[in-house]
């Protein structure tokens, strides 16, 4: 896995705010589309109804701009969430007070309490409260404005009943909203806290602490893979060839120099081992001084040499827990894997190789 630049980030993020920003614009579609309705239906003048549509197409591609140029990248809320639910109140508002029929008014009401609910993306409860009384307190405005200016549109009981039930939903819509907004937020640490901890597991379950090269079980894993590979493959000049290697007398070297200087030799040696083999190889601690080293698409005659470029760099090393002059060896069993032979069979046959390595005096590699 990649790590994502600060570059990529924000352009994720700021692709992220253009969808939400385009679920915003559905739900104002919504109010458009009622518009339109209720101009079809000859409960509203064309005139407010052309002023809607012009001043919502201007702030939405105004809002759109802002994003494409990063202009949002500058606010304090760079979604920009706040500004989003309220803007569509002021042409809303507007057409509303055209509007004849107290119906044809409740229709706005409906779909700014929708509206309200983009809140549980980001908003916290004191943000969603205060839009929901703007909300509220913009429609009781109209109310006044038009009980003075157009009184034969305002039925007042009528009105009350209405503005007690939208104070109602935007309440709960307020509070439920908020709620969902914190658990989203809590969900998303929490998340971010399980995937780290996964992290660490995964590194736990597949790496030897002391070396940090792959476990017994993930080295082995790698070398199923790659039997099972080279059996794919066709019988060819290419074959897969392991060695395994036991570091020299190690137990003499702990007895004499005591443990900690052989967990120092234990960790240079597989640095050691890790920077000799190329790129593809690979290497894990199976044992206490003993590696796998897996070498994928070889030949015969370059295994061993292979291994020795590891015996002769892991014999050129110096340590500063050791007397001058000492010198750490490893010994190594080579063995290419057969086609149709297991896995257990060809670890066995290097593993053979080894055991006479050893008894050939140490400090080299023989081939099965
Ligand atoms: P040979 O040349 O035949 O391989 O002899 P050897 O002494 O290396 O082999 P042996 O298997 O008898 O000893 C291995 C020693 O490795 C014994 C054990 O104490 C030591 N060892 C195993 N794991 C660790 C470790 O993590 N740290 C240290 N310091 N020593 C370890
Ligand atoms: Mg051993
Ligand atoms: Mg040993």
């Amino acid at each position: 896995m990649s790590a994502e630049t600060i570059e990529q980030r924000i352009q994720r993020v700021q692709a992220l705010r253009l969808k939400r920003m385009a679920w915003g614009f559905a739900n104002h579609g919504c109010t458009t589309l009622a518009v339109v309705g209720l101009y079809l239906g000859g409960f509203l003048p064309l005139a407010p109804a052309m002023v809607f549509l012009a001043s919502s197409i201007l702030i939405g591609t105004v809002l759109v701009l802002m994003l494409q140029f990063g202009i949002n990248l500058r606010f304090r809320d760079p979604s920009m969430t706040m500004t989003q639910i309220l803007w569509p109140i002021v042409p809303t508002l507007y057409v509303m007070f055209f509007v004849a029929l107290p119906q044809g008014r409740i229709v706005f009401l409906l779909l700014g309490a929708g509206g309200l609910m983009f809140g549980t993306l980001a908003l916290n409860r004191r943000q969603m409260l205060t839009i929901a009384w703007l909300y509220w307190l913009g429609y009781l405005g109209l109310v006044v404005l038009l009980t003075w200016r157009k009184p034969e549109y305002v039925y007042w009981p009528l009105e009350a009943v209405t503005l007690f039930a939208y104070g109602s939903v935007l309440s709960i819509v307020a509070y439920l909203g908020s709620f969902i907004s914190n658990l989203r937020q809590e969900l998303g640490i929490r998340n971010r806290d399980l995937k780290h901890a996964n992290l660490e597991l995964v590194e736990l379950a597949t790496r030897d602490p002391l070396t940090s090269l792959p476990n017994r079980r993930t080295v082995m894993e790698q070398f199923e893979k790659e039997v099972a590979r080279s059996e794919r493959q066709s019988a060819g000049p290419k074959a897969l060839g392991i060695s395994v290697l036991d570091i020299d007398h190690f137990k003499r070297i702990n007895d004499t120099y005591g443990h900690q200087a052989g967990d120092e030799i234990l960790r240079k040696v597989s640095q050691t081992i890790e920077a000799a083999i190329r790129k593809g190889d690979y290497i894990g601690r199976i044992g206490g001084e003993e590696f796998l080293i897996i070498f994928p698409e070889t030949t015969p005659e370059m295994t061993v040499p292979a291994a020795d470029r590891i015996r002769r760099a892991v014999e050129a090393l110096r340590f500063e827990a050791l007397p001058e002059g000492y010198r750490v060896t490893v010994s190594q069993g080579v063995a290419l894997h057969q086609t149709g032979e297991t896995l257990e069979s060809t670890f066995k046959r290097a593993d053979e190789a080894l055991y006479q390595a050893k008894n050939g005096g140490r400090n080299q590699v023989l081939a099965a």
